[in-house]
């Protein structure tokens, strides 16, 4: 589609216009971290975050979503999709939408995740700052983003907006666009180039690489056991991720034992109970019941089983988990790394 240019002074009256028009979620500040909320005010976007605590995701898949309302015999869906625009979405987040978007549709259409994707424009923000673990340069550069509307970068000036699709275009009635210029255009891909270079951490092998060694590591108890021995069994290195979508569903009666809600809640594959089933009788079978193995399984999820229906690993090199780890210990890159070292 096409290639805008916004000048700095113009910015904020954009911002403006779109707020008023529709229901904006952004980057902003909580403290010295960032934060995905609903823009109440044009100052309130940080473009310049580094990486937000929680990822876009949760706009699709609420942390608790109910799928069923029921009372008595009757029963209704809870699809109740809300336009809106996702501003300053970074790059490796959209590949991670493009993920969730494959595996909530994969086998049934799960209209509780898409219905909110599809009222959604996304709108990509070049990364202006690093966050201190990330390492998205260097793993999955095979798949490229997709989902997306409309890309901005910052450049001396103002902002390239090269829209992608029909909802990206729409956006330019909100501004006071012109057709960016060559140079223009040329400085923006320099910028989103640049800055791959800066990442602080890096894979050492490619994503064929690293699927083949970390698969071909699954027997050594002893290397699992190790890297999992600080493993508080918390499950923060899931829920900060923005490739987990394991959820767990439980019906939620009222008073009246009648009427209550079927609802959805994020799941972490990390914690104790995770792989646990009932086998009837109050007997029950906890089939990763060591921490080893469950640290092992996260591994294996991200780098290796999903990559044939992926087309590349289950990881986008946020580094929130590693930020989020109490421990220590679960950055992917350390981990992986000593894999392909060994
Ligand atoms: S595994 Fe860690 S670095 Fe990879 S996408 Fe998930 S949170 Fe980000
Ligand atoms: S690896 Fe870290 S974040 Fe993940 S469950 Fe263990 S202690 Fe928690």
């Amino acid at each position: 589609m096409g290639r805008h240019f916004l000048k700095d002074q113009d910015f904020q009256a954009f911002l403006r216009a779109l707020l008023k028009a529709k229901a904006v979620v952004g980057p902003v500040a909580k403290k010295h971290k960032f934060v995905f909320a609903r823009l109440e005010a044009p100052g309130d976007l940080r473009l310049d975050y580094d990486v937000t605590i929680l990822p876009p995701k949760k706009e699709f898949s609420p942390t608790s979503q109910d799928l069923v309302r029921f009372d008595g015999a009757r029963f209704e869906g809870c699809v109740e999709p809300q336009e809106k625009i996702l501003f300053g979405v970074h790059f490796y987040d959209v590949k991670a939408l493009d993920m969730t978007d494959l595996l909530f549709k994969e086998k049934n259409d799960d209209r509780n995740y898409t219905a909110h994707r599809e009222a959604a424009t996304i709108v990509v923000s070049n990364i202006q700052k690093v966050a201190p673990r990330a390492f998205w340069a260097s793993i999955g550069s095979e798949v490229k983003p997709k989902g997306h509307d409309a890309w901005l970068t910052k450049i001396s000036g103002g902002y390239v907006f090269e829209t992608r699709t029909a909802k990206g275009e729409a956006l330019l009635q909100y501004g006071k666009f012109v057709p960016a210029t060559e140079a223009q255009f040329r400085a923006a891909r320099q910028a989103n180039e640049d800055i791959l270079k800066k990442c602080p951490e890096k894979l050492q092998g490619s994503s064929a690489e690293v699927a083949k060694k970390v698969r071909a590591a699954f027997s050594r108890e002893e290397l699992w056991t190790k890297f999992a021995k600080d493993c508080f069994s918390c499950g923060s290195c899931n829920t900060v991720c923005p490739t987990c979508y394991c959820f767990d569903v439980q019906d939620w009666w009222n008073v009246d034992q009648k009427s209550g809600a079927r609802t959805r809640t994020w799941d972490a594959c990390l914690t104790e109970d995770f792989a646990k089933i009932s086998l009837g009788s109050g007997a029950a079978e906890n089939f990763r019941e060591e921490r080893a193995e469950r640290f092992r399984h996260r591994f294996m999820r991200k780098s290796a089983y999903l990559n044939p229906k992926l087309g590349g690993p289950a990881c986008v090199g946020c580094g929130r988990c590693s930020m989020a780890c109490t421990a220590d210990i679960a950055d992917p890159v350390r981990v992986i790394n000593e894999i392909l070292e060994a």
